[in-house]
């Protein structure tokens, strides 16, 4: 057992952006580092030179800095062990893998890919269960070896499985875990491009960054039994493994681009909290042990333990991502909300226009109930930002009648009158008019909703009217009297 404070790494390769299922991986090992006043690594596994990407390590940083994840060594940040880009690290895979050959643990191959295909094909033929390597090079002699080195060919290194033995680890997630190594091909280790593949690199790099636990999604289950033969192949002490459950589709397929949004960048852009997001993704394979749903980073922290980790695939629920989504909008305090909704002004066709800081939490207030997106203050309630150039017409054929213009014209002047109205002084401003007119008040109230908004919904009117103001009331009434005809 590892007693040492906790180093914990996430590993991405760089693909271009943050797949959520990324995101939860980093998640937890932050919790885990941050809980234990461990140490949280990003290391860069990018040895794949087919899959290279601009900029996806600037994204990447950039969506875990979004997040709250920030780590303690990694490109950029530096550290004790670095350098945290594999591609800066190939002497030391090969240092290891010549360390291997030497031990009999691996061996070169030089089998051409024709060879290789054929070998394949026959063995499907034979139904075997899966394709293996039938290592063919690792009984060449060293003469052959020298040679086919010297004159160039082409070559790999392999990793040399031993059959008939059973492949067993723990991890803190599945238990204790067994693979046959029958089943287990001769792993190649150095490409020919002499890049080590994601298994020997992540291997060297876990014990020469002093990585305790390993902490990753169920889909490198598969990987770990070629892991453990590298560790003991070295004579390495293995880390603790804790490999985190599935995520899925509501259809329980695996989660999937064609279902919906995979990448963290998307639900940033849609306008999602960071707060909401890290919420969600804490929850998808993990609970405290209640039925609690509603955390902020802190908490996670406080109570995060991989033993409560679940073995059973994660439904990606947008409902509940949603619903957090507005708890935790509604959670937050006005000076906060009218930093976003400013930014988010930014963003909106109103970034050029001025409105002063009371007005906006004005907005703020009133529909703080109404919506669960920021940019909702301002796409469900256009009209506090415009006058409004078009009237639903719905509410047109039901609510405007042909005395209408004249109720409101009454309305208006009596709103005319008023110095500096509260919220009361606009309401006793219609109850007078509707008693001098004996118009019930409903009868007032839904034009002149549609007249000031455009709308028929939103909130309180009164409210809406103090917001507003008077002079733009005032205003609004006329224009609508002149453009709503029927
Ligand atoms: N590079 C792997 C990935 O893209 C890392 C898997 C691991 O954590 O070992 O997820």
């Amino acid at each position: 057992m590892i007693n040492e404070t906790p180093r914990v790494r996430f590993a991405p390769s760089p693909t271009g952006y943050l797949h959520v299922g990324g995101l939860r991986t980093a998640l937890y090992n932050y919790l885990f580092a941050k809980k234990n006043n461990g140490t949280f690594v990003l290391r860069i596994e990018d040895t794949d030179r087919n899959r290279y990407v601009e900029g996806a390590v600037e994204n990447l940083i950039k969506a875990l800095m979004w997040a709250g994840l920030n780590f303690d060594e990694g490109p950029e940040t530096g550290g004790n062990y670095g350098p945290y880009m594999q591609s800066q690290r190939l002497d030391i895979y090969k240092k290891y893998a010549d360390e291997l050959i030497e031990k009999g643990k691996a061996y070169y191959c030089f089998c051409t890919p024709e060879r290789l295909k054929t070998l394949k094909e026959e063995q499907e033929k034979q139904k075997l269960p899966q394709a293996k390597y039938d290592k063919h090079c690792l009984h060449l002699s060293k003469k052959e070896i020298e040679n086919n080195l010297n004159a160039g060919i082409p070559k790999v290194v392999r990793l040399n499985v031993e059959g008939n033995n059973t492949i067993k680890f723990d991890d803190i997630v599945r238990e204790h875990v067994e693979f046959e190594s029958n089943n287990v091909d001769d792993q190649v280790l150095i490409k020919s491009d002499n890049y080590p593949t994601y298994h020997l690199a992540n291997v060297v790099d876990d014990h020469l960054m002093k990585i305790t636990h390993v902490i990753r999604g169920e889909e490198w289950l598969s990987s770990t039994p070629k892991h453990v033969l590298l560790y003991d192949a070295f004579g390495w002490e293995r880390p603790i493994f804790a490999h985190l459950p599935l995520l899925l589709n509501p259809d329980r397929s695996k989660l999937s681009k064609r279902q919906g949004d995979v990448a963290v960048e998307d639900y940033r852009d849609k306008g999602f909290l960071k707060d909401a997001l890290v919420n969600f993704v804490a929850l998808l394979g993990w609970n405290a042990g209640d039925d609690k749903e509603f955390y902020y980073m802190d908490e996670l922290i406080s109570r995060f333990t991989l033993e409560r980790v679940n073995k059973a695939g994660a439904v990606f629920d947008l409902q509940k991502l949603n619903w957090l989504n507005a708890e935790h909008l509604r959670k937050k305090s006005i000076e906060e909300l009218l930093n976003l909704l400013k930014d988010e002004i930014q963003k909106s066709e109103f970034k050029n226009q001025n409105y002063s800081d009371n007005y906006l939490k004005l907005i703020i207030e009133a529909m703080k109930e109404r919506v669960s997106f920021i940019k909702e203050f301002i796409d469900t309630c256009t009209y506090f930002y415009v006058t409004p150039a078009e009237y639903e017409q719905k509410s047109i054929e039901k609510n405007w009648k042909p005395e209408t213009p004249e109720h409101l014209n009454k309305l208006k002047q009596e709103f005319a009158l008023l110095n500096n109205p509260t919220k009361e002084d606009f309401e006793h401003a219609l109850a007078k008019v509707s008693e001098e007119i004996n118009v019930g008040k409903g009868k007032l109230i839904h034009p002149l909703r549609l007249a000031v908004s455009g709308q028929s919904t939103g909130p309180g009117m009164f409210d809406l009217l103090f917001i507003l103001g008077k002079d733009e009331v005032v205003k609004r009434i006329e224009t609508a009297i002149k453009n709503i005809s029927v």
